[in-house]
């Protein structure tokens, strides 16, 4: 089937309002819930397969997260769905207001390779749950879980409710050339410009779920042993390839000395004497990526990994030396194992590193001061954070998840994702009882009634 006949299909299915039935979405999200349990194996073996994921971080950052959404969703969509009273105005008398969750409609997801299982199912769980359908587009670089992908919902859903598509640029592209009610996409900030431009042609509302180059900021009150332990840990997971891994240190000058001998041991504790030999650390993506990464390496000092090997595309865990703001891993977002450290004296120094770039995905700061955290939170914007550890708001699915500016539009997790699936549509439904005269023409003589019912004064 082509790409427009598969959203055609899609619509008219929609159009049945079968999605609407809380209980048609709760049966397909038990349903999904059920067969995720069931290939969760096959899946941890898929994210090895394709980037050497290893089991223990399968569960923690994909599957694990994954099923809590789910259930999450079943357990929730009842009273999420339910319209919701408010209070009515006074200037409507006699009336209610109620808003309603109504699903968008036909709904477009794009997922990337980095999490390739979570980013793609994680949305989705939210997208059934608010009544739509959904076109999934797993990453291309992952093949082997973009093909779990399919095979999984190729088994739960009805076509015209939930299908994947896979594919590259091409099959993105004319996707994203078609008309749909909702554009979920997670990747890069160039191809979000991309997506948010075909958007654009439909006014069709997007979330975009992009990166960018989030600080980690250690003050001289911090407690660095447990500090390089938690950026050890934020940094290295998934090989580097997080969105929200801190991807630069500003760190006190009286600090630096004591925070790498605590790194470099955090590193052999995690990996051992050579990463490369370990199960749990995962390689780079493909030969793009590594390329990519390795020019960052050329010309800078280490102070704790900087080794590699292309025929693995392997880059170990590497702290970079004091690199210039104009050197090429200071640049962009890294997205990799590597982590420039830079040191400061005076705190407007941060602010002169920190406002060279858009507004981050995430950021952090270690201290032991409370009044510097609130300060720093206030004075910058970025899609969100945490004080003492590195990635963990992710995991608190209270909290929006989700970019500012360059990093990101929307949020999601838990009733966020509902919500974000949602059009929230405001109805007042009146009485007939009663039929105040103030607002109707002629208006002479009215004003006065109208600034006290306005309470204008
Ligand atoms: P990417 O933007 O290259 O690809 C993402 C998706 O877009 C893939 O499915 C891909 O097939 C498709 N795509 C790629 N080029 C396209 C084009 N020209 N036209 C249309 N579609 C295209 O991103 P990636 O390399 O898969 O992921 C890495 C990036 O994603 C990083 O920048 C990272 O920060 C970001 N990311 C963000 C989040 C988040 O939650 N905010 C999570 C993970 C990754």
């Amino acid at each position: 089937m082509t790409i427009p006949q598969i959203l055609e299909k899609q619509r008219t299915f929609f159009a049945t309002q079968q999605t609407k039935d809380i209980s048609y979405r709760k049966k397909s999200l038990q349903k999904l819930l059920k067969e995720i349990i069931r290939r969760e194996r096959d899946i941890l073996k898929a994210l090895h397969d394709d980037f050497r994921k290893s089991e223990y971080e399968g569960v923690m950052t994909e599957t694990s997260i994954v099923i809590s959404e789910v259930k999450t969703m079943i357990k929730n969509v009842s009273s999420w769905a339910t319209p919701k009273r408010v209070m009515p105005a006074l200037l409507n008398f006699p009336s209610s207001a109620k808003i309603y969750s109504e699903p968008y409609g036909t709904t477009l997801i794009i997922a990337p390779w980095n999490y390739p299982y979570q980013l793609a199912f994680s949305p989705l769980a939210g997208a059934i749950a608010a009544g739509n359908t959904v076109v999934l587009k797993p990453s291309e670089l992952t093949p082997n879980t973009s093909t779990i992908c399919k095979e999984i919902i190729e088994r739960v859903f009805d076509p015209n409710h939930v299908t994947v598509v896979e594919g590259g640029i091409p099959e993105s592209q004319e996707l994203l050339a078609q008309r749909w009610d909702y554009i979920f996409f997670t990747g890069s900030v160039p191809v979000g410009r991309i997506v948010a431009k075909a958007a654009a042609e439909y006014l069709t509302p997007v979330t975009l779920e992009l990166g960018g180059k989030s600080p980690c900021i250690i003050d001289d009150s911090a407690n660095i042993k447990l500090a390089a332990k938690r950026i050890v840990w934020g940094k290295f997971i998934n090989g580097g390839q997080t969105c929200i891994a801190p991807d630069y240190l500003l760190i006190h000058k009286r600090n630096k000395d004591e925070f790498v001998k605590a790194f470099t041991e955090e590193i052999i504790k995690a990996y051992g004497e050579n990463p490369e030999t370990s199960d749990d650390f995962p390689r780079i993506v493909n030969s793009r990526n590594f390329d990519r990464l390795h020019k960052m390496l050329e010309n800078e000092s280490f102070l704790a990994g900087g080794k590699t090997n292309r025929d693995q595309y392997y880059i170990s865990p590497t702290l970079l030396d004091e690199p210039s703001l104009e050197s090429e891993v200071m640049k962009g977002e890294i997205f990799g194992p590597i982590l420039p450290l830079i040191s400061y004296e005076k705190e407007k120094d941060l602010h002169s590193i920190i406002s060279k770039y858009d507004k981050p995905l995430a950021f952090y700061v270690f201290t032991n001061k409370k009044s510097f955290a609130k300060k720093l939170i206030k004075q910058y914007s970025f899609g969100g954070g945490t004080i003492n550890d590195t990635t963990v708001h992710f995991a608190n699915h209270n909290l929006p998840f989700g970019g500012v500016g360059e990093s990101g539009i929307g949020g999601y997790h838990g009733k966020h994702t509902f919500d974000t699936f949602s059009h929230k549509k405001g109805v007042v439904i009146r009485g007939n009882w009663l039929d105040i005269p103030t607002r109707y023409a002629p208006y002479k003589g009215k004003l006065k009634q109208l600034r006290t019912l306005m309470k204008l004064g």
